[in-house]
């Protein structure tokens, strides 16, 4: 499929060195600091591809704006919303959330209706679920690469459901896709918030040893929620013990990522997930209490291992979005933590940590990621630089 591009400038200022080779950007909606003695090594010209944005103006549309400002591949070009915002500039149209300041360029694009008649050809998708379904189908149908944070769509046996560390084969079952449905166009999705530290921390785990149960317990931040999500009075100082429909989307999915791809489909992996999915006063990151008993002989040492060296194919093409460490592992006894470990490679990794012997299951510990940015628009940037590379775009 051939996606087109321009030709644009990256400014000198954001194009830093990145240890080990190739060029780094800045993230913009990171505290600056995590760029902090990053070299810029000046202006590039390069051909970049014209993106638009779904939901552009919601809490993850928002993350989408200020992580693709200076990304290297993709350049924001139009942004659509609701009919409430629709014909607004996004500046007008827009309550910006994300700390860095909104891109120029953004502000000043016209929101549009969600309708396929002038978007350019690669959409992410951060629509309200409600509309989501309809609305991405309707833009593959015409020929759109819908890239999609919702839910909508994940669970159909036709449909990529990808963490590009974790399950990079399944990015296949797109042909299938388009075969089946006689699509142009085509619709690949990310994982839940709360499944991706999950899955994510069961991949390498899964493959040495294999994974036989599972139980998970979350604490989820009130971002997750969308803005302006739970009324005050209702989280401040509490805990609220229920996410409609959360727990049933955590367990299929993770089954779903870790199965194998096989022909035409994807047979889920035969390990049984339960989990317990709670939302808490934290603004961004989920945290993770695991449990898990694997089919083979490991040691806390093993898993420690297993996560330390996990590493995958974003790592060796060196996508721009791709975390160096997909898993990092904290040895202090109260770590992770959403305020000391959220930004670990910017936003992008699972950090764990407490690993130690669970005397119902074999192992527990704790996951931490970032839910707006692995588990929602940085997810969605992993898919569609991994779609780059593996020529669906071309
Ligand atoms: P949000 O803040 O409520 O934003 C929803 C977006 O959808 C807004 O841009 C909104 O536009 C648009 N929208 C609502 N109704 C619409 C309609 N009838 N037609 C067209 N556009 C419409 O939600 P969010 O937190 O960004 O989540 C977006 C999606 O990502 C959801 O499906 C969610 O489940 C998923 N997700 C969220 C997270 C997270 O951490 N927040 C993580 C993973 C996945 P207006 O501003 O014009 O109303």
């Amino acid at each position: 499929m051939r996606v087109k591009s321009r030709e644009s400038k990256v400014p000198a200022e954001v194009a830093v060195e990145r240890a080990g080779g190739g060029f780094y950007f800045r993230l913009s909606t990171l505290d600056s600091r995590l760029v902090g003695g990053r070299k810029a090594i000046g202006n590039f010209t390069m051909n970049r591809i014209e993106v638009g944005i779904l939901g552009a103006t919601g809490m993850v549309g928002q993350r989408f704006v200020s992580l693709l400002e200076h990304h290297p591949w993709f350049e924001v070009r139009w942004l659509a919303a609701s009919d409430r915002s629709a014909g607004k500039t996004y500046g007008e149209a827009c309550n910006w959330r994300v700390r860095d300041p909104m891109p120029k360029p953004a502000r000043e694009l016209t929101v549009h209706e969600c309708k396929p008649d002038h978007a350019p050809q690669l959409l992410f998708s951060s629509l309200d679920s409600k509309v989501a379904g309809e609305v991405e189908r309707e833009f593959a149908q015409a020929g759109h690469v819908v890239v999609s944070n919702s839910s909508n769509h994940r669970m159909e046996p036709d449909v990529p459901l990808l963490i590009p560390e974790v399950n990079p084969d399944h990015l296949a079952l797109v042909r299938i896709q388009r075969k089946r449905r006689g699509w142009k166009g085509m619709i690949v999705t990310n994982p839940n918030c709360t499944t991706v530290g999950l899955a994510m921390s069961l991949a390498p785990l899964e493959k040495q040893f294999g994974v036989e149960k599972v139980m998970m317990t979350s604490m989820q931040a009130v971002s997750g929620a969308g803005y302006p999500g739970i009324p005050t009075l209702d989280i401040l100082g509490n805990v609220v013990p229920f996410i409609s429909g959360e727990e049933e989307k955590v367990e299929r999915e993770t089954q779903k990522l870790l199965g194998k791809f096989l022909d035409e489909s994807v047979k889920p992996g035969d390990f049984a997930v339960s989990a317990h999915c709670n939302r808490v006063p934290v603004e961004d990151g989920h945290t993770e209490s695991i449990s898990v008993s694997l089919k083979t002989q490991a040691s806390i040492e093993d898993l420690i291992e297993a996560w330390r060296k996990f590493r995958s194919l974003p790592q060796e093409r060196n996508l721009p979005f791709a975390p160096k460490h997909p898993i990092i592992v904290r040895e202090e006894r109260d770590r992770p933590q959403p305020k000391f470990d959220l930004a670990a490679e910017h936003g992008m990794a699972t950090v764990v940590g407490r690993v130690r012997p669970c005397p119902v299951l074999q192992f527990k510990y704790t996951a931490l990621s970032h839910n707006t940015i692995r588990g929602a628009a940085g997810a969605a940037l992993l898919n569609a630089e991994l779609m780059k590379s593996e020529g669906y775009l071309d």
